[in-house]
């Protein structure tokens, strides 16, 4: 019988001894729902920013649309966001009841391309940006910033992630997370929405919880709880090291990537958190047999967004506006890159990539 080599899995969490422990505390303190843990968990990225204020919430969704109510986005309203971007976006701007509108993105980033934002904005005002920071990739905030309505800084793939010491969340009016399975650190489900200022995240925290209010106002049940709170706050501790082994693995891939393949921009800036590792196949055939290829040798790939899921394909809008998204979709594979990765693992998959040119 033939050996088949171990999967490696795209994704994976990793769970230590010292995040049972946190978990198990939380478990034996008789406090599960949002309490002491939830407050920890805002202190500390309030500490991580060096000012602001914090709102932790039961997810990424759920901070977007609480960012977007909280800056008065209503029915009347468009909200600019990139089309290269996950499905949530558009979630939370039709549960705001205002209009998507979808803005190409930069070829070598993925992120909002500003030319393309600015020349929409002419077109159709609009009253918020939602601007992605693609994969830990930082978006051109002072340029988007620059050109008048309230940006939020969707940072759901890039906590972690600091260009020049700064980290991603400081620019914007608002800033949210996810602790989503596959995100950076994770407690299965959850979300955060920062503000420096401190003017939204007030209103998330009131928005957040119904119970034992004086004035009747609608609000709804965003909570996280301490359960959650206890596994993220562990995780949170060990960001750095968490960046410094992504950094390490994004060079070991860049090394052995074959002539002729490419990568998505900044992947190799050490203050950047990878949370994705994208290869860019120089075809749509070059990079479905890359894929086809690692997969027999038991690394499983994917195709981190795929042409259906850009978001102006979900609102019937002309591909042709969008030539940037329509050709990242066609080129990139996304290789595992996570911290349940063994050195051996990296190096299987580093000495598959070196293969690429003759798959
Ligand atoms: C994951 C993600 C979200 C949504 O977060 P959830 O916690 O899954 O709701 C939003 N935006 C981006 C860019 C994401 O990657």
């Amino acid at each position: 019988m033939v050996q088949l080599p171990m999967k490696i899995s795209h994704n994976r969490p990793l769970v230590l001894a010292e995040d049972r422990a946190a978990v198990d505390a939380a478990l034996s303190s008789g406090w599960l729902a949002a309490g002491p843990e939830v407050a920890g968990l805002e202190a500390e990225f309030i500490d991580y920013f060096g000012r602001g204020r914090a709102c932790a919430v039961s997810s990424g969704t759920a901070a977007l649309y609480i960012a977007l109510r909280a800056l008065g986005v209503s029915a009347t309203d468009n909200v600019a966001i990139p089309t290269y971007a996950c499905s949530a976006l558009l979630n939370a701007i039709q549960m705001s009841g205002a209009k998507p509108i979808p803005v190409d993105v930069r070829r070598d980033n993925y992120t909002l391309e500003p030319n393309a934002l600015e020349q929409k904005h002419a077109e159709t005002p609009f009253s918020a940006i939602i601007a992605v920071h693609t994969y830990g990739a930082a978006a051109n905030m002072t340029t988007i910033c620059s050109l008048g309505p309230p940006v939020i800084e969707d940072c759901c793939q890039s906590l972690g992630s600091a260009p020049a010491g700064q980290p991603l969340g400081l620019a914007g009016a608002a800033a949210v997370f996810s602790f989503y399975a596959t995100k950076v650190i994770t407690s299965g489900h959850g979300g955060l929405l920062f503000d420096k200022e401190g003017v939204i995240a007030a209103k998330a925290h009131d928005y957040r919880a119904f119970d034992g209010r004086e004035n009747y106002a609608p609000r709804f049940n965003f909570h996280l709880s301490d359960i959650q709170a206890a596994l993220v706050r562990q995780q949170f501790q060990r960001l750095a090291t968490i960046r410094q082994r992504r950094n390490w693995i994004a060079e070991k891939y860049h090394t052995a990537l074959s002539e002729g393949y490419g990568m998505q921009a900044g992947m190799l800036d050490r203050n950047m958190m990878v949370y994705r590792f994208i290869v860019e196949a120089p075809s749509a055939e070059t990079r479905d047999r890359l894929r086809h290829k690692l997969l027999e040798q038991g690394i499983e790939t994917i195709v981190p967004l795929e042409r259906f899921e850009l978001l102006h394909r979900y609102l019937n809008l002309d591909p042709l506006d969008f030539p940037n998204a329509e050709m990242i979709v066609d080129r990139t594979l996304s290789l595992p890159i996570h911290l349940s990765l063994s050195d051996e693992d990296v190096a299987r998959v580093g000495a598959a990539l070196e293969n690429a040119t003759q798959y």
